[in-house]
């Protein structure tokens, strides 16, 4: 994974190394505290709040607590997720995820339902049973709470289910393929619908990060770094900046970072392949035709604002294909050859395969992801937008 990855990101790995090598896994928000046999559920003392930088207050914790224990069911554990854990960005809001033993009320699984609000904190409930059967089928979420830094993890969820968890391919092929297919989509509707272009950016970086996290996983049984894909945040807002991406964009968004999503796609695949031992497909990884951009005849300046489309070998600069896609928003084709700069069955049946197949069958909404715990906010967002 790394080797599809920035510079920057070798850089900030190094660091890490080096911090946490002298920090000892104490209260340093990302040192890596997953010793490198993976071993699960270390049994730490639940006591984050006492640390000096708890992430949250006492009282905000004792009243979450109280809300779970009054309208919920008794909690058996509660770590913080998002943006939080993830550190591309400091949150104004703080997401948890709680699990109770017996739910005073049904838990309709990822609907707001299943979410509450308690000042900035922003908690999606499931039961515990819920919460083990998502972990087994692969679920992300799930998968990321076990490997959660200790700094994080307020209450640890304790089950055996939790120690004898084995990473099975299959079903995390099938969990990464779909959450990162369901959100690439998700990047178009909230730009282009929803108007909003920071939020599409962030879910832009969610797909990168989704697939890092699935490559990890198949890799090394387990998540060593939550950070990993952060240098791709960097990416995308520059990207987003430079272009000075606005709503009806999304083809030049498709545009530039389709090659790269199906890259690391085919990335994760491999590391998937590897893991089954079943012979990894070669990368297949054609040259460029030129270093010359087409629109503008002008030399390739660097790599970062140097885009290959996904469907053709073509290659311009960022800021050549996204004035050229504008001037024809109907037509999102190549300008040297018109091969669509958008994915489809010829850039790779994967994608199409698995947005029919699992996320588009899905009957509870037009986008629909089995494993996708933010529902709230989306719901608000959609609300708003339709008034
Ligand atoms: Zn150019
Ligand atoms: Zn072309």
């Amino acid at each position: 994974m790394t080797s599809t990855l920035p510079e920057k990101l070798e850089a900030e790995q190094a660091k890490e190394v080096e911090q946490a090598s002298d920090a000892e896994s104490t209260d340093s928000w990302f040192s890596i505290t997953t010793p490198p046999s993976c071993s699960r559920s270390p049994s730490r003392s639940d006591s984050p709040l006492l640390a000096e930088e708890a992430v949250m207050t006492k009282e905000e914790l004792e009243s979450i607590y109280a809300e779970l224990e009054e309208k919920w069911g008794h909690p058996v554990g509660l770590y913080v997720h998002g943006s939080t854990i993830f550190a591309n960005h400091v949150p104004n809001d703080l997401d948890l995820i709680a699990i109770v033993e017996e739910p005073k009320q049904e838990l309709a699984q990822d609907s707001p339902d299943s979410q509450f609000v308690l000042g900035r904190c922003e908690v999606s409930v499931y039961a515990k049973e819920c919460f083990l059967e998502k972990m087994e089928s692969m679920d992300l979420t799930m998968l990321t709470c076990l490997h959660t830094p200790p700094r994080f993890v307020l209450k640890r969820l304790e089950d055996p289910r939790i120690k004898n968890l084995e990473i099975d391919a299959d079903l995390l092929e099938a969990s990464v393929i779909s959450y990162a297919i369901f959100t690439w989509k998700k990047v178009q509707r909230v730009l282009d619908e929803w108007q909003d272009a920071y939020k599409a950016s962030k879910n832009a970086y969610f797909v990168f990060r989704v697939m890092n996290l699935g490559c990890q996983l198949a890799e090394h049984g387990c998540i060593r770094d939550l950070k990993a894909a952060n240098a791709k945040w960097d990416v995308v807002r520059g990207i987003f900046e430079d272009l000075d991406i606005k709503p009806g964009d999304s083809n030049v968004v498709e545009a530039v970072l389709a090659h790269d999503f199906l890259r690391t796609l085919r990335h994760f695949q491999r590391q998937i392949a590897l893991a089954k031992a079943s012979g990894a497909p070669p990368l297949n990884e054609e040259e460029p035709i030129s270093d010359t951009c087409a629109v503008c005849l002008e030399p390739k300046e660097s790599s970062s604002s140097w885009i290959r489309l996904v469907n053709c070998r073509h290659c311009f600069h960022a800021s050549c294909i996204a004035q050229s896609l504008r001037a024809r928003p109907q037509h999102p084709a190549c300008p040297m050859c018109r091969a669509s700069v958008r994915m489809d069955e010829s850039s790779d049946p994967t994608v199409t395969k698995w947005f029919q197949e699992k996320v588009r069958s899905s009957k509870r909404s037009r986008y629909s992801y089995a494993g996708y715990p933010a529902t709230l906010r989306v719901r608000e967002q959609e609300g708003a937008s339709n008034r």
